[in-house]
């Protein structure tokens, strides 16, 4: 490893917010470092005797790597079955990385189990190399709360934090009830756009004060499905550079990016039964900001939600060592630590599939991800009027979406007024009557301006006559989707007439 070449982070703590500064270790958490120390009664914790914890063994099965048979497969016999038997005690004859259930459900380890750490850590050594020292990891409930966590820490009432046109519209109300403004950056169907960044934060209205953070889900964005090519993500890091901000990078899709969309069939059947080795898949995914963080100002938020389950409520954040440890004492008084079953479970789900293990359900993951994708494609190519409709295939994450002008509706000027979000909502109601439901795209609109405004924003704010729909290829079988999509095109031939 050439980790010791590697410069340290800068120390960018000036960027925390008040709530951050004024947070203390809790008195009680420094009594722990003699919690083990052999020759002293410890009498100082509240923590209940594992002894009677009714839990003695939990039991979770899972198939088997390489997962050839895909990963919708049940096993059915033991030979094709990852046990994953976690005891109250370690078995001390064995040599898997396990979290026993009397360390886990108890109280402690408020960055996460020692073990499922190490593992992630890993991981994130194999996917992504970051250019400076003293990164570290640490273990949360999710990316809803490490979002959360993020706005406390850096932020004060008042403040602006910089997100894409439109975003995950949890992230939004997160914000708005902090009382920060959340300020568009204008994109196109490949995400944010370099240049728009640049001019909003080089336009500045000094009567405000300056944002310190963006926030950005690079990779099969949500709600647009767009991802940010390599070369936009080396630009957009210049311009915080110059600007000083932190970058937060969400990435609970990054690991489904998939084959481009062809519709030349014998090529998708070249790519469907190709085998792609590791290697091969690290290579061909787009590399994060964080291998572009010479700064140590990328936050970056993983997430088991997408890759494993959302019920895990397990994330983690990337970063520098300094500034995590903010977050380390914010978790100590709200979350303590992720789940002791989920630690446990799925530490030693991982810890038994092992790094190549956990790559091979990856590579699994964007197999069917890449299926769902075409047949959704095929679909809006062979249903939608692509008179009025249009769309960018999406490259990663569970979302689609398509555009529809607006101006070509019979009624756009006469009974509409001109305004596009009276065809939206026409269309929505129609396709619901027809019997599918996708997300209008203006209920994900970032709308925020400060006080005194920005003069950049006021005047970009044309009203913009595209109007797009949010869909999903990960939530239903694939017949229904196809019917989804027909019937979402009927509604939109009914509405313009054709
Ligand atoms: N409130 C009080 C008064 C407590 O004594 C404790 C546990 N020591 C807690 C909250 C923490 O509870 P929990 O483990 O459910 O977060
Ligand atoms: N961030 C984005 C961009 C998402 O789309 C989602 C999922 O809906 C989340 C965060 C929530 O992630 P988690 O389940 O890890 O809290």
């Amino acid at each position: 490893s050439h980790s010791t070449e590697k410069p340290f982070a800068k120390d960018l703590s000036y960027l925390l917010s008040t709530e951050a500064r004024s947070r203390n270790e809790s008195p009680l958490k420094s009594a722990f470092k003699y919690y083990s120390q052999p020759d002293l009664v410890f009498l100082g914790g509240g923590l209940p005797l594992a002894t009677y914890f009714p839990f003695n063994k939990v039991v979770a099965e899972t198939a088997l790597p390489p997962f050839q048979n895909g990963i919708g497969y049940v096993p059915t016999t033991k030979a094709e079955t990852n046990v994953v038997k976690i005891e109250k005690r370690l078995d001390p004859n064995s040599d898997v990385k396990d979290i026993p259930l009397a360390r886990s459900l108890q109280y402690g380890f408020t960055e996460g189990q020692p073990e499922l750490v190490a593992f992630l850590k890993e991981h994130t050594q194999l996917v992504t190399n970051i250019p400076y020292q003293d990164w570290t990891l640490m273990a949360n409930t999710g990316s809803t709360q490490a979002w959360d966590n993020v706005l406390r820490n850096f932020c004060n009432k008042g403040d602006s934090v910089l997100v894409e046109e439109f975003t995950f519209s949890s992230a939004l109300e997160a914000a708005n009830a902090q009382s920060l403004h959340t300020i568009p950056v204008k994109m196109d169907g490949f995400g944010i756009i370099p240049e728009e960044l640049a001019k909003l934060l080089d336009s500045w209205n000094p009567d405000t004060p300056k944002p310190k953070l963006i926030y950005i889900i690079p990779t099969g964005q949500n709600p647009t499905g767009s991802s940010l090519s390599y070369e936009r993500r080396k630009e957009i890091y210049k311009i915080i550079q110059k600007h000083d901000l932190i970058l937060i990078e969400d990435e609970p899709y990054y690991f489904l990016q998939m084959d481009v969309y062809t519709r030349d069939l014998q090529k998708r059947e070249q790519q469907r039964n190709m085998t792609v080795s590791h290697e091969e898949f690290i290579n061909s995914l787009i590399p994060t900001f964080l291998s572009l963080d010479v700064d140590g100002r990328v936050i970056r938020f993983d997430s088991a939600s997408k890759t494993l389950a959302p019920g895990s409520r397990l994330g983690w954040f990337i970063g520098q060592k300094r500034l995590l440890e903010r977050f380390i004492r914010i978790q100590e008084v709200s979350a303590q630590a992720p789940c002791g079953f989920t630690s446990s479970i799925i530490n030693g789900t991982l810890q038994r599939w092992g790094q190549k293990g956990f790559l091979d359900w990856l590579i699994g993951i964007r197999k069917v991800y890449s299926h769902n994708r075409n047949v959704t494609i095929d679909a809006l190519n062979d249903y939608m009027p692509l008179e009025v409709v249009d769309f960018i295939p999406p490259i990663a994450g569970m979302f689609f979406t398509f555009n529809i002008d607006a101006t070509k509706h019979p009624k756009f000027a006469s009974e509409f007024n001109s305004e596009p979000l009276k065809v939206e909502n026409a269309i929505y109601e129609r396709a619901l009557k027809q019997g599918c439901l996708m997300i209008p795209g203006s209920w994900f609109v970032s709308k925020g301006n400060t006080s005194p405004p920005q003069r950049y924003i006021l005047d970009n704010d044309v009203q913009n006559p595209k109007i797009f729909f949010r869909g999903t290829y990960a939530a239903v079988p694939m017949d229904e989707l196809v019917k989804g999509i027909k019937r979402f095109a009927e509604a939109i031939k009914l509405e313009f007439e054709l």
